[in-house]
């Protein structure tokens, strides 16, 4: 995969922004509970070494990825913190977990069953740290019942290969007003824990949405993830109990300024035709980087100005119309402040009917992070 880095289009991402958000979300944990920050797909697609680093100076003491690669990433990058990766790794993976001390998850019998018969033909020396998942009301990976669950534990204590260190479930409707849903699976939860005589080291249940609005919440540790990054979990639904500070900026530059006259078809399939004489400028950011053909009709910010997006969004371009003329190299805003005026991601996400997880998961790769 190539960045892109000669062309002015780049997402500046604000550490000190992310620092503060884990800080601000730090300081209000009971004593004893932990922070781990979720750092998986590229840090939300902010990079997930630089974010790890910006998290730990803000107090995180452990991290969340998708899969065994995110977590390798980490080690390699020299993080020496608990990282636990949130889902089943395949079997001929469980080598590198132990290797990198990766702490898995454990959702059924029958993975937890194969994997310690594997681990117990290798000669592998550490054993490997399970946290095991209930699933009580997201219908994802997870063991279904109480029972299912004291199994797995007593299934562990007895390996000699497994360690257990966890035990976690998420919640599916944390970010919305209505908690009837959240409670529901709180209440199951706790018949969860209620079945246990004893605990692991971790018990976590909370994702962004549950640490900000459930203060009530169980466990000593907290799945911090998209606040981490100053988007606020539920888009418009719910008030941000602290104010969270957007970390992302994407920024490009006017590559071209031309004057046309009335009635000249702008990119493809002419979808709009000057109606007068008008500036148009040109951008270097298309759909291969995500910025997707729905934004057609969004306007971006140059020199305080929103200046719509005119006709489709090529592959690596796209037009907008401007009130007047700028210069070639005036910067243009995508994501972020100019001047007085602000695009938020929410704003990306309303335009494209979705989350703003997706936008920001969505820029592409070629587009380089600059970190500040
Ligand atoms: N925990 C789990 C199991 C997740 O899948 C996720 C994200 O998808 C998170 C925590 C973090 O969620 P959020 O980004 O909403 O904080």
């Amino acid at each position: 995969m190539v960045v892109a880095w000669h062309r002015p289009t780049k997402a500046v991402i604000h550490k000190k922004a992310i620092t503060e958000n884990v800080a601000n979300e730090v300081a209000r944990l009971p004593q004893g509970k932990e922070l781990f920050a979720v750092v998986k797909a590229n840090g939300y697609g902010h990079g997930a070494v630089e974010t790890a680093e910006a998290a730990v100076a803000g107090g995180a003491s452990g991290f969340c990825v998708s899969n065994l690669d995110e977590g390798v990433e980490l080690r390699e990058a020299g993080f020496t913190q608990p990282i636990l990766i949130l889902n089943m790794v395949p079997y001929d993976a469980l080598a590198l977990a132990v290797a990198h001390d990766l702490s898995v998850t454990a959702g059924t019998r029958e993975w937890l069953q194969a994997a310690a018969a594997i681990l117990e033909e290798s000669k592998l020396e550490m054993p490997l740290s399970i946290h095991l998942k209930a699933d009580t009301g997201m219908g994802r990976i997870g063991f279904c019942t109480p029972e299912e669950v004291k199994e797995a534990a007593a299934f562990i204590r007895e390996s000699r290969v497994l360690e257990w260190e966890g035990l976690f479930t998420h919640f599916s409707t944390a970010d919305q007003s209505d908690d009837t849903y959240w409670n529901l699976q709180k209440e199951r939860f706790m018949e969860v824990l209620k079945k246990l005589s004893e605990l692991p080291r971790y018990v976590h249940v909370s994702n962004s949405a549950t640490a900000l609005w459930h203060d009530e919440t169980i466990g000593n540790m907290i799945r911090y993830g998209v606040a981490m990054y100053g988007l606020n979990p539920s888009g418009h639904a719910l008030p941000e109990v602290y104010p969270l500070q957007p970390a992302l900026e994407l920024v490009s530059e006017l590559i071209q300024v031309k004057k046309l006259p009335a009635g000249e078809g702008i990119g493809y399939g002419e979808t709009y035709i000057t109606p007068e004489a008008e500036w148009i400028g040109t951008i270097p950011i298309g759909y291969a980087d995500g910025w997707l053909r729905k934004m057609q009709g969004f306007s971006l910010l140059v020199e305080g100005n929103y200046c719509e997006t005119i006709g489709r969004v090529c592959m690596d371009q796209l037009m907008i119309r401007l009130p007047q003329e700028f210069p070639v190299g005036t910067k243009v805003t995508l994501i972020g402040k100019n001047a007085d005026k602000e695009i938020t991601m929410q704003d990306v996400a309303d335009q494209l009917g979705t989350i703003h997880y997706e936008v920001a998961c969505g820029l592409g790769q070629r587009i380089p992070r600059e970190y500040q």
